[in-house]
């Protein structure tokens, strides 16, 4: 039986509206669908609009019209409080880590923060969670008692990872998450992206301009080219099989690391999955 997807856009239109300028129509008809466990890969040019489509599920921008089911619920505009339940499930990590985490509080106090919503939580239970997180994204127990400042891009952007999944949601946006960061790092934050994803089997709408960094994670590929979108499907054919033009530029532009490994690697991911959903 075919499950209904966890996160289903269809037909999103968002137009831009600023006072003495043209509206800005940002998306014209996108539709796209993630299921559960699953990641799905949004790529094109600075200016397509991945972002904007990552902002209209976290209810960031006004939705014009269309309709964004999240676990089968029309979130497109949603309440303040049905927003903030949503909280619990629906997670994002942004690019720049210097800016996401508050420099003022500690990590734990930013990591605690999200489990205050849980109810009848005790402080012990709050820490323990705390470092469990931190030892699944990488970083040592002390971490806890430092600030932002004391780390590098790399270990914050895990930071941010864990402040993302430490309520343990179904679903996070990811909008570019590793393009701020030295390319030594990037591959080390993708793998534990990667990790993360199976280990608690999270939905993830990975957004990012550069086709190889999408490659390194998503099951399914979506090209967005000016608003809209010009080809979607699984991510080892689009990048061997291309058929529009704006993906074959992308393609071009992008080095190979070793592409058929990756594909492997999804390929036995995707099996495993599927077994484990058949299964329960
Ligand atoms: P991407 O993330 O792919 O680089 P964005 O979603 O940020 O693209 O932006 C898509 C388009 O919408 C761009 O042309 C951008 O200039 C425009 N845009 C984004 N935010 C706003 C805004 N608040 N007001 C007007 N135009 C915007
Ligand atoms: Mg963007």
């Amino acid at each position: 039986m075919a499950e209904s997807p966890l996160l289903d856009i269809q037909d999103l239109n968002v137009v831009y509206k600023q006072s003495g300028k043209k509206p800005f129509h940002a998306l014209k008809g996108v539709s796209l669908h993630v299921n559960a466990g699953e990641t799905v890969g949004l790529v094109g040019e600075s200016g397509s609009g991945k972002t904007t489509i990552g902002k209209a599920v976290l209810g960031q921008v006004p939705v014009e019209s269309g309709t964004i089911l999240f676990d089968g619920q029309d979130i497109s505009h949603a309440s303040h409080k049905v927003r903030r339940d949503l909280g619990q499930e629906l997670q994002v990590v942004y690019q720049d880590p210097y800016s996401s985490l508050n420099p003022a509080r500690s990590i734990g106090q930013t990591l605690m923060e999200p489990l205050l919503r849980e109810d009848g939580i005790t402080r012990t239970e709050m820490k323990r969670r705390v470092k469990e997180v931190l030892e699944q994204v990488g970083m040592p127990t002390d971490t806890a008692e430092r600030y932002p400042g004391q780390f590098s891009g790399g270990q914050r952007q895990r930071i941010a990872i864990a402040r993302a999944v430490i309520n343990r949601p179904k679903f996070i946006v990811c909008d570019e998450p590793v393009s701020a960061l030295d390319l030594s790092i990037q591959a080390q934050v993708l793998n534990l992206l990667n990790d993360i994803q199976q280990e608690m089997n999270l939905a993830m709408l990975f957004i990012s301009h550069d086709l190889t960094v999408v490659r390194h994670v998503s099951d399914r590929t979506v090209v967005l080219y000016h608003g809209e979108i010009v080809e979607q499907g699984d991510a080892g054919q689009i990048n061997e099989n291309p058929q529009h033009p704006y993906t074959k530029s992308l393609i071009d532009a992008a080095p190979l690391p070793d592409p058929e490994a990756q594909r492997k690697k999804r390929e036995a991911r995707r099996k495993a999955r599927a077994a484990a959903n058949a299964a329960a």
